[in-house]
């Protein structure tokens, strides 16, 4: 009779952990989707946008990683360190 007993039981334990099953396995479905988002927006950023600040007249330029800067109209003189065309050409840049 003690074989007997362990049988309802364990047809309860076994759907009560099916159930709790199917409920972490869609939030960790959901978390994992969010993950792939974030590594897509890791792996789509191949071209990086700055701002180039004249630092003169203070004009922003936005370019981005795959063009010169000289393209833009800013002249580098420095690390970080740029001139709108205007003011390098006052300046004594260009
Ligand atoms: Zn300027």
């Amino acid at each position: 009779m003690s074989s007997s007993r362990p049988k309802p039981r364990y047809l309860a334990s076994s759907s009560t952990s099916s159930y709790s099953a199917s409920d972490s396995d869609l939030s960790s479905s959901a978390s994992s989707s969010s993950v792939r988002h974030s590594m897509d927006s890791t792996q789509r950023p191949a071209v990086q946008v700055a701002v180039l600040r004249c630092l003169r007249c203070a004009r922003a330029e936005e370019i981005t990683s795959t063009d010169h800067p000289s393209s833009s109209g800013m002249v580098q003189i420095g690390t970080n360190i740029y001139y709108c065309n205007r003011c390098a050409k006052m300046v004594g840049y260009t």
